[in-house]
């Protein structure tokens, strides 16, 4: 199994929002949609910094059965991509990103930056 590329930076920590660990008061969260590919009802939001305006999209993903399963991938988006992206397409938005923020309970880890592939199935 392909795993997530780990980086050890960004190129643009240009607010507290890019540098985990990410704390949910500094966002404005609405529900985006749900991705059942692979029947994994993961949960999207998007959410947008309240100090810097940048927008996040969020893609939340846990097997009940399995503990340590939750993990999370957060990638910037801007309002000409989201109209092109449907929940099914998100894992593969954050693909071809030069990085994202992902952590969660698989990873035991609040947030770290990374690119390529997404973890989302067990
Ligand atoms: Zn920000």
């Amino acid at each position: 199994m392909e795993l997530t590329q780990r980086l050890h930076s960004i190129p643009e920590a240009k607010c507290k929002c890019f540098i985990p660990p990410l704390h949910y008061t500094d966002y404005e969260k609405t529900y985006w949609g749900v991705d059942t590919t692979n029947g994994r009802f993961a949960e999207i939001t998007l959410e947008v910094c309240v100090h810097c305006g940048t927008k996040w999209l969020n893609y939340l993903v846990e097997y009940e059965a399995f503990s340590k399963s939750g993990r999370w991938y957060r990638g910037v988006v801007q309002d000409n991509n989201l109209k092109g992206i449907v929940p099914g397409k998100v894992v593969s938005y954050f693909e071809g990103l030069d990085w994202f923020i992902f952590g969660g309970s698989y990873f035991s880890s609040t947030g770290m930056y990374g690119k390529g592939k997404v973890q989302a199935d067990l």
